[in-house]
């Protein structure tokens, strides 16, 4: 079968693409890798690789021609076969080539999550007719029990503990300083509502139709969607993207049900602080409430199964971040299990195992925290044939599951449960079914847990270094040496910490425990994706007094060369 080559997107705002040079001749054989044409855009010129084998049969946008995104520039075809005829329009604009490869294109998103309305939106600016499903509310889990409200209440927590502890900082307080939690139950309600508003208003100036209720799949091109007034509608559609998201994983622990057991939804909206909590998994969002629960003079107490807590965070950084929960008296079990939860008068015993001695534990409330499994019950998904993997719809690096026109991203994908992860899968799968070719990648993806101080990090940690048996370098740069964190005071324990790759000095991890790091580690992100080794870092000023300093200072620290520490 022929092959078109498009003109490739190469940015998200690219619309057009100048051909200046095409690196084969009719009748050439290509391999795949070799050097095709070069592309000029306004921003960037590129070499562009061929991805499949074949004979240059045609050449459809000349040297020094201009074609939209997504167009035919040259036709493949293999050893001996028939050349297809195909037109090329060269002065069509990029919606417009889109429009005439995918005109009327219909795409149901089911879940309005940050991986489905922002898929709905990219399909919508790529010309398709867009329906969005949706059986909750508009925002999914990171918007409405998610990111938002846990920030919104870590962010009052944060000033609170503050205040209180502001006197060697010149704030001394006349009179009691108290945190008023209804109030605050309502500041992180009005915060929702109004980015939930924002996101339905971008969905209707992009002409998405959004329904209320729940989807589940009739055959691969149609679903039934059951409204909230128990009426049901079926709906058809070319292609379809599952955003479904996860929800709290429930372990079978004997008195999970009792009252007083909570889940994360829960604990975002008590009627009032507990007195003491218990919180079962010493993951990123056990981890969150913690501090949270903590900043607001709630006793803590976290039991974690692993001998670590912050499992997929360098053990460096999660040692220090234990030693500092505990110091802020909050206690930490490792490799302890909890048995059993029985209820006693107000309070709820918890039995935990420790080194094969049975402890207990007694508490208001106790937060499972253990993790999550992805939403895919209800949406019918063995009748139409979609492969799951333990729980999670399997998706190739397009978003593609094994149904050809069916797509899933975010959570229920299970592949990094966070919000920007979900939201450019749904770009991916978007560009996708409009016939653009874009592709996942995970080597550089953020992770931030907003504990104070915060911990962020990319790319692999020392552990996975060592586990693919690269030879690495560490470089680790003590906050205590930073002006602006000392003026912050949240220097104990507080690091960035560099890991690269000893044969090229290339950036491979970046891990920062300090304040502000969940901003911070956009600039090791940004290496990661550009390759960028040491020197790039050793070589970008970086201003003063800014946190962001030690970045530059931890890279110095790889070579033993950083200027503000001994560099033993
Ligand atoms: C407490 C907490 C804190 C978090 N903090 C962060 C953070 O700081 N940063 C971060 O990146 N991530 C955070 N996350 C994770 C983040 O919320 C998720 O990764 C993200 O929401 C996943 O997006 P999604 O679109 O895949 O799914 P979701 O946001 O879960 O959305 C899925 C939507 O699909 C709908 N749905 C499900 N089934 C159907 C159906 N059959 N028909 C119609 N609709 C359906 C649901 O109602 C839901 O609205 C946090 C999560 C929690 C629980």
């Amino acid at each position: 079968m022929a092959i078109n080559i498009v003109m490739p997107k190469l940015g998200l705002t690219m619309a057009e693409g100048k051909i200046t040079k095409w690196f084969k001749k009719i009748g050439d054989p290509v391999k795949i890798g070799d050097p095709l044409f070069e592309v000029e855009t306004d921003k960037l010129t590129n070499t562009i690789e061929s991805k499949e084998e074949g004979v240059l049969a045609k050449i459809l946008v000349e040297d020094g021609e201009k074609a939209p995104v997504a167009a035919t520039v040259g036709i493949l075809v293999k050893e001996g076969e028939e050349v297809p005829d195909v037109e090329v329009h060269k002065e069509e604009t990029v919606q417009e080539a889109a429009k005439s490869e995918e005109e009327n294109k219909k795409v149901v998103v089911i879940g309005g999550g940050p991986g489905g309305y922002v898929a709905a939106i990219r399909l919508a600016q790529l010309g398709a007719q867009v329906t969005l499903v949706e059986k909750g509310e508009i925002g999914g889990t990171c918007l409405n029990v998610g990111c938002i409200p846990t920030k919104v209440l870590l962010h009052t927590a944060e000033i609170y503990r503050e205040v209180i502890n502001g006197e060697d900082i010149g704030l001394v307080v006349d009179g009691k300083v108290k945190v008023d939690w209804k109030r605050l139950q309502q500041r992180k309600e009005e915060v929702v509502t109004q980015l939930k508003e924002g996101v339905a208003g971008l969905l209707r100036v992009n002409n998405v139709e959004v329904i209320k209720g729940k989807a589940s799949f009739v055959d691969k091109h149609s679903i039934n969607v059951e409204k909230e007034d128990g009426s049901n509608i079926i709906l058809t559609a070319d292609n379809f993207i599952i955003a479904t998201g996860s929800e709290p994983a429930v372990p079978p622990i004997n008195g999970v049900e009792l009252e007083g057991v909570i889940d994360s939804t829960e604990a975002l909206s008590l009627d009032e602080l507990p007195e003491d909590i218990v919180i079962v998994g010493g993951g990123v969002i056990g981890a969150e409430f913690a501090t949270l629960f903590n900043s607001l003079g709630v006793k803590v107490t976290i039991v974690e199964m692993l001998p670590y807590i912050l499992p997929p965070i360098d053990r460096f950084v999660s040692e220090a971040v234990k030693e500092n929960f505990i110091k802020d008296g909050i206690d930490v079990f490792t490799s302890a299990k909890v048995t059993s939860i029985e209820k006693e008068g107000d309070k709820l015993l918890v039995k935990v195992l420790i080194d094969n001695e049975e402890k207990t534990i007694k508490a208001e409330k106790v937060l499972m925290a253990v993790g999550r499994r992805a939403v895919t019950n209800g949406l019918n998904l063995e009748k139409i044939g979609v492969r799951l993997d333990r729980g999670l719809i399997w998706v190739d690096e397009r978003m593609r599951t094994n149904i050809e026109n069916i797509y899933a991203i975010g959570d229920v994908t299970g592949k990094n449960m966070l919000a920007h992860v979900a939201s450019d899968q749904g770009i991916v799968a978007a560009e996708n079914i409009m016939g653009l070719d874009s592709k996942m990648k995970y080597n550089a993806i953020p992770s931030c847990v907003f504990t104070k101080p915060e911990i962020a990090s990319v790319g692999l940690t020392e552990e996975q270094a060592k586990s693919q048996g690269i030879e690495y370098e560490v470089g680790i740069f003590p906050l205590a040496n930073n002006g602006k964190t000392l003026i912050t005071k949240e220097i104990e324990n507080t690091m960035v910490k560099i890991i690269t790759n000893k044969k090229y000095d290339e950036i491979i991890g970046v891990h920062i425990y300090g304040p502000r790091a969940s901003d911070l580690i956009t600039e090791g992100t940004l290496a990661i994706r550009l390759e960028a080794t040491l020197d790039e870092l050793f070589t970008t000023v970086h201003a003063h007094p800014t946190i962001g300093e030690a970045i530059k200072e931890a890279a110095l620290s790889v070579k033993k060369i950083a200027i503000h520490s001994a560099n033993s």
